[in-house]
């Protein structure tokens, strides 16, 4: 049995300053010595359905910043799921460790126990540092877990879904910005092409857009541009690549005062969560540049519309088909965005808190 180290943080927690603040339901220590377990599960707001969110395993540099992470996260899973119009609510769960050297069956077993006691109240699923054979682990002490294989009745790697709705978003963007959805010889970068950055390449390739890619990863690289005819751009020149389209498709947070000055494009929408740095100030900023931005959490959520769609009764193509609405729903938040004169994120923001509000009204009788 390997343990995990992490260091308290110097100054308090402040426990229930930051969950007042996040105006989170409940969260959850998790800790198990015999495995060496230590997680923090945090159920941000259930009134539209139980919280789902995946369980991301990460050295965090210690405790306050797993717990900052993991009401970031869940926050945004409210965020998700209501602006899909999916029964769901938010939470997410975070594993505090080095996923190559603390992850154990019995560890992964010992935190499905710790999923199970939720009685349902939180869905976990895999994400950054976990696997679909970790999902397998925690299903064999809950039933409260998604994104398992096809073979076991799942609906096995989300990310083709999720490079659909981004595809979505793209062209409902492109409908607002060109007056039509045709993406046909834009330009398009995108930037990361793992699993759902290679799958867009393929969509827009289909349709005939001038593409350009971005990785560290060679491999990905050369099949991007030997398969796809795809342009490639190392570093930093992404950004001020003259563009039609923008798409970040590899880390969160790149969205910054520096390179959105750099930028040289009409749309920004693309599949990484959390793109914007400093969300109200770096949403303004690409507002002021005349550029339009899909929000992150909109264009992304196809992902989420295929485990939801393991909840309540697996089929592919309904998944693909509720992904679609994507399509209108980017164009009606660029519409309250222009008549409200708001960035788009914020936008976005309201209209899915404002679901998540109206359906606690509904609930207010018996
Ligand atoms: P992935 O790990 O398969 O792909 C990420 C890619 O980005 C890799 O190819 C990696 O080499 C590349 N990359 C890393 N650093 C880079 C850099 N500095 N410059 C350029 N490329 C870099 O991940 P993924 O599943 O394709 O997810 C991509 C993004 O979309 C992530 O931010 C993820 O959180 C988000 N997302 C994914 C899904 C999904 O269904 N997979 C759903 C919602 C959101």
């Amino acid at each position: 049995m390997s343990t995990t180290t992490v260091k308290a943080h110097d100054t308090d927690l402040n426990l229930f300053a930051q969950i007042n603040t996040t105006n989170h339901e409940q969260v959850v220590f998790c800790n198990d010595n015999a495995t060496g377990l230590k997680a923090i599960i945090a159920i941000h707001n259930t009134v539209l359905g139980p919280g789902l969110g995946g369980t991301r395993m990460w050295n965090y540099k210690d405790e306050a910043a797993a717990l900052k992470d993991v009401l970031r996260l869940s926050r945004g899973m409210t965020y998700k799921a209501a602006i899909s119009g999916l029964n769901l609510g938010g939470a997410k769960a975070v594993i505090i460790g080095d996923a190559s050297k603390h992850k154990s069956e019995a560890l992964m077993r010992k935190f499905g126990r710790f999923v199970e006691n939720l009685n349902g109240k939180y869905i976990t699923a895999e994400d950054v540092g976990t696997t679909t054979k970790d999902m397998e682990y925690v299903n064999m002490e809950t039933d409260s877990v998604v994104g398992l294989p096809e073979s076991m009745g799942g609906g096995g790697d989300p990310s083709p879904v999720t490079a659909y709705g981004v595809y979505m978003g793209m062209k409902a963007s492109a409908k607002k910005a060109y007056g039509s959805d045709s993406l046909k010889g834009k330009k398009i970068a995108i930037q990361g092409i793992g699993k759902v950055g290679m799958h867009l390449v393929e969509l827009v390739h289909k349709e005939g857009a001038e593409i350009y890619v971005s990785d560290i990863n060679d491999i990905s690289l050369k099949h991007a541009a030997d398969n796809f005819g795809a342009g490639v751009v190392t570093g930093n020149d992404i950004y001020s690549l003259g563009l039609d389209i923008f798409a970040p498709c590899a880390l969160g947070g790149i969205l910054n005062t520096e390179n959105i000055n750099s930028l040289n494009c009409s749309i920004v929408a693309g599949a990484a969560n959390n793109q914007l740095a400093i969300e109200d100030e770096h949403g303004k900023m690409i507002k002021e540049k005349g550029l339009l931005y899909a929000p992150d959490f909109l264009i992304n959520a196809g992902g989420l519309i295929n485990v939801y769609s393991e909840y309540i009764g697996y089929n592919r193509e309904n998944a693909m088909r509720d992904t679609e609405n994507i399509y209108d729903t980017t164009l009606s938040i660029y519409n309250l965005a222009e008549e409200k004169g708001m960035h788009t994120q914020k936008a976005a923001t309201i209209l899915a808190q404002k679901r998540v509000d109206d359906i606690l009204g509904v609930q207010s009788t018996f």
